[in-house]
């Protein structure tokens, strides 16, 4: 893995979680996105050389929309960047990790995104993502 591409937040009003981070990293968002098939609605920061996803549920039945009635705001995953993912599925496949989707799939910012399930990474879901080029 390369380094860490972002810390995705779920939050339950992108509208007003914007405003909140815009303040708190005086920095304004610089892309929203939404990804339908996955019932989500995002939005990225940049500060120096790191990034900050805020996501929101756009469906009741979506992944993010059964995280914050399971546990409420807060941190969601961390989202490494790869070389090569359908190598590192493999990799990871073999030394014992669950994939979520072990074929890769299109997430938001231009990425081929795979999920760690987090009962297997200590509690913390990892997202595994590589550039679309
Ligand atoms: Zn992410």
């Amino acid at each position: 893995m390369k380094k860490i591409e972002h810390i995705g937040i779920a939050v339950n009003s992108i509208e007003t979680s914007n405003i909140l981070f815009e303040k708190l990293l005086g920095t304004p968002c610089y892309k929203e996105e939404e990804v339908a098939s996955e019932g989500v609605k995002t939005s990225f920061f940049m500060t120096g050389p790191n990034k900050i996803e805020l996501l929101e549920a756009t469906k009741e039945d979506s992944p993010i929309a059964k995280f914050l009635a399971k546990k409420g705001e807060g941190i969601h995953h961390i989202a490494f960047e790869v070389q090569d993912i359908v190598a590192e599925i493999a990799r990871l496949k073999e030394e014992g990790f669950t994939i979520l989707n072990e074929i890769p799939k299109k997430g938001a910012d231009n990425k081929l995104v795979a999920f760690v399930h987090p009962k297997t990474t200590n509690g913390v879901l990892i997202e595994l993502c590589q550039e679309i080029v």
